[in-house]
């Protein structure tokens, strides 16, 4: 299954970035589409972070994407 959300950083509350990934570990198989070039999320070990401020980001609207057969 995959899942597909929208990463807004908690802190500065900027939008970062589309993330599409498997459902159970969407952090670290994700592909990560960024809206205007340049590095906005930053992955670490405990997660994601906002590239502008170093606050913690999380991931928002989560929603299933249909796997193309
Ligand atoms: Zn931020």
């Amino acid at each position: 299954m995959l899942v597909r959300g929208e990463v807004v950083c908690l802190n500065c509350g900027r939008f970062l970035g589309q993330l599409e990934g498997e459902r159970e570990r969407p952090y670290w198989h994700a592909r990560v589409a960024h809206p205007a070039g340049g590095r906005k999320i930053i992955r670490t070990a405990s997660g994601l972070r906002c590239g502008y401020c170093g606050g913690r980001a999380f991931i928002e609207n989560l929603e299933r994407v249909p796997r193309v057969a």
